[in-house]
């Protein structure tokens, strides 16, 4: 079989680091819920438990992080209020359309850690004129990532529904909760999403981030855990 030849340089397919396999997990998508913490949709000045809504990020927006390793994410262009969103992040193995809250887990490869990195002036700014948030997410290096972790492999270190969540920014706790308090859960999320794309292998699922979203500025350094996953350690440079 011959390659395909291309009249110009043709990108990398992303992938993330597999927790203790060689082999990589390979991203086709990265959609993200907004607003699914209750404290965190109150600090954006929402109340109530309104259906969730979804925006993207192009694969190529992650930055893939070593366990054990401090990433590092420019500074980016355009903004004077970079925020900080620590995200339980959902591996999709197996694709499928209208999947049921039941059936969730087993479209499920694995878990990661990861930031939704957010330049909160622009997507405030384009919130009011009722513009795509795009120029306020979507850019370069905003989506730093932990490796994936296998989903068996964190059910057994943790009860996953009781895992806390947290992010400290140069040693001091910003944002802390429980994933159990997601507004909507892993099955309602895939139950929603699927019915609205239809999920393929490779696809990320960033879930919402806990109240307490700040700003970072650069030589700040960010560590983000949740119970039983690697511990995602990032320097803004
Ligand atoms: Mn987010």
């Amino acid at each position: 079989m011959s390659s395909a030849e291309f009249v110009i340089p043709a990108p990398l397919p992303m992938s993330l680091p597999v927790l203790g396999e060689t082999k990589r997990f390979p991203v086709r998508r990265v959609f993200c819920v907004g607003r699914n913490y209750e404290e965190h949709a109150k600090e954006m000045g929402f109340t109530g438990r309104e259906p969730p809504f979804f925006f993207m990020k192009p694969a190529d927006t992650l930055v893939p992080i070593e366990a054990g390793h401090q990433g590092t994410m420019d500074y980016p262009t355009l903004t004077q209020n970079l925020h900080h969103e620590i995200e339980w992040v959902v591996a999709v193995g197996v694709g499928g359309k209208n999947i049921s809250a039941a059936q969730a887990p087993a479209h499920v490869y694995g878990y990661a850690v990861g930031l939704d990195m957010t330049r909160r002036d622009l997507q405030n700014d384009m919130k009011k004129q009722g513009r795509p948030w795009e120029i306020g997410k979507s850019f370069e290096q905003s989506a730093p990532i932990g490796p994936v972790v296998p989903a068996a492999q964190w059910a057994q270190s943790v009860g996953q529904n009781d895992a806390a969540i947290w992010l400290k920014v140069n040693g001091e706790t910003r944002q802390t909760s429980h994933i159990s308090q997601l507004i909507w859960n892993l099955g309602e999320i895939l139950e929603h999403l699927s019915a609205a794309w239809e999920l393929a292998p490779g696809d990320l699922i960033f879930t919402g981030t806990p109240a307490g979203v700040a700003a970072v500025k650069s030589g700040d350094v960010l560590a983000g855990g949740i119970d039983g996953l690697p511990e995602l350690n990032l320097k803004i440079v």
